[in-house]
């Protein structure tokens, strides 16, 4: 499916590409033009469809109405009216950096001005294991029609990976009556969240009913029955892999990008190591205002590298200086219910200030270092989420603009 005006672009060498149509790619686009690129803008996407809402594929996943035009993001008109070109099944086979040239696995090739690489990430596999993975619309499609056999037989099902998406998996799946097992090697649930919200989560799901098997693995599938590493065995309908994900990566890597095990580098405004060549959102390494560097792997994150990817290549083509905003990694989930926002960089804290009753499903957990804010944790509290996320991001931009004045001061 081709969408938008720019159809007669390909071959030119004046258009700002983004390879991968999920919610950085058209976040980038969308800015682009915003800022006021008047040239060709082609958002190629392997998937079929328009873009759509990610989040919306896990979310109580019996009952979502996840049809196509329930789910996607804008209908056609409002890309063509952007002369934002959408073109769907449209894999990106290779980047020339010297031409200038992105190489479609159909042969089609399309000069550049800009690119921004906004290819996101794929499901860990588990080794000899058949399990279903879940990242895409066609994946929830499936997994849903699954699911509601197995509730409508009163089955079961054995979740490998404690993680959020395993979790909202699992809390949607024990609504429907499903016996719902899930199985982590690490000690807690969201193992890479704070310990309070791993207690919390681990306590809903168990007043839920979820079995949570810790710190242990699927050792094997035999028919109907999963035996775990720790000896016990599961009858399972199905076992449902939700462990983790790996940055698409590749295409950067073969085109001589700098990429590392978390995915592609880019700087503070999502440039990559090639010049004219951004990256943003699940594929994208960003660097940490506390250090070191991470991937973001949540909606919003990747909508704000999206804007702010889209805000530099707009500059650089406009030949204007571009002073980069900060961003403040902010992600949610819902499960029985309860609202949990994730706002800044809680493992970077020394300190947490509990207000509220977490295990009651309304508190926020303050996380500081030196006294100072790194993040927190709302918990059935979305305004204070937003709230800290203000006040982050108001401080960095004062830190960054004080080390410009420093900057400009001793030149
Ligand atoms: C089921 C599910 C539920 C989630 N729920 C939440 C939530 O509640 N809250 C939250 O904060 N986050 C959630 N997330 C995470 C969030 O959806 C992602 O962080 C976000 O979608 C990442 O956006 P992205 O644009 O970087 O990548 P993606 O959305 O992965 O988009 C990348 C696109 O690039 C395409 N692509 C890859 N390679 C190529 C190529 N060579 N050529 C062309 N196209 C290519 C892919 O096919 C894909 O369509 C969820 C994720 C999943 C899977």
């Amino acid at each position: 499916m081709t969408t938008g005006s720019a159809a007669a672009a390909g071959g030119v060498s004046e258009a700002v590409v983004v390879v991968g149509s999920g919610i950085a790619g058209i976040t980038a686009a969308e800015t682009v033009r915003a800022q006021g690129f008047a040239g060709p803008i082609i958002v190629l996407g392997a998937e079929p469809g328009l873009p759509y809402r990610r989040t919306a594929l896990s979310k109580d996943i019996l009952a979502a109405d996840l049809s196509p035009e329930r789910i996607r993001l804008r209908a056609a008109e409002y890309w063509a009216d952007r002369g934002i070109e959408i073109r769907s099944e449209s894999a990106v086979a290779s980047i020339d950096t010297d031409g200038r040239i992105v190489r479609l696995e159909s042969g089609d090739e399309i000069g550049y001005r800009a690119v921004l690489l906004a290819t996101g990430a794929r499901p860990h596999a588990i080794a000899n294991v058949a399990a279903t993975t879940l990242r895409t619309h066609d994946e929830a499609l499936a997994l849903q029609a699954r699911l509601t056999e197995i509730a409508e037989r009163g089955g079961a099902v054995v979740i490998v990976g404690a993680g959020l998406i395993g979790l909202e998996l699992a809390a949607s799946a024990r609504d429907k009556g499903i016996d719902v097992t899930v199985a982590d090697t690490a000690d807690r649930p969201a193992p890479r969240l704070p310990r309070q919200v791993s207690a919390v989560l681990a306590d809903l799901h168990r007043a839920h009913g979820v079995d949570l098997q810790l710190g242990t693995s699927i050792a094997s599938v035999d028919g109907a029955t999963v035996t775990l590493s720790n000896g016990q065995t599961r009858a399972a309908d199905l076992v449902v892999a939700a462990i983790g994900v790996r940055a698409n990566s590749e295409l950067a890597a073969a085109a001589g990008i700098a990429v590392s095990d978390i995915g592609i580098e880019v700087d503070g405004r999502q440039a990559t190591s090639t010049v004219g060549i951004y990256a943003a959102g699940d594929a994208a390494s960003v660097l940490s205002p506390f250090g070191g560097r991470s991937r973001a792997e949540h909606w919003l994150a990747a909508q704000d590298q999206g804007k702010a990817a889209g805000a530099a290549i707009a500059a650089e083509l406009a030949g204007d200086d571009h002073m980069p905003a900060p961003l403040v990694p902010h992600a949610w989930t819902i499960q029985f219910g309860v609202n949990l926002q994730f706002v800044g960089w809680p493992e970077a804290s020394d300190e947490a200030q509990v207000e509220g009753d977490p295990s009651a499903g309304d508190a926020v957990i303050r996380f500081l270092r030196d006294g100072e804010l790194t993040g927190a944790v709302a918990i059935g509290r979305p305004p204070v989420a937003r709230a800290v996320k203000a006040e982050l991001v108001e401080r960095l931009s004062d830190a960054a603009r004080d080390d410009v004045a420093v900057t400009a001061a001793a030149r």
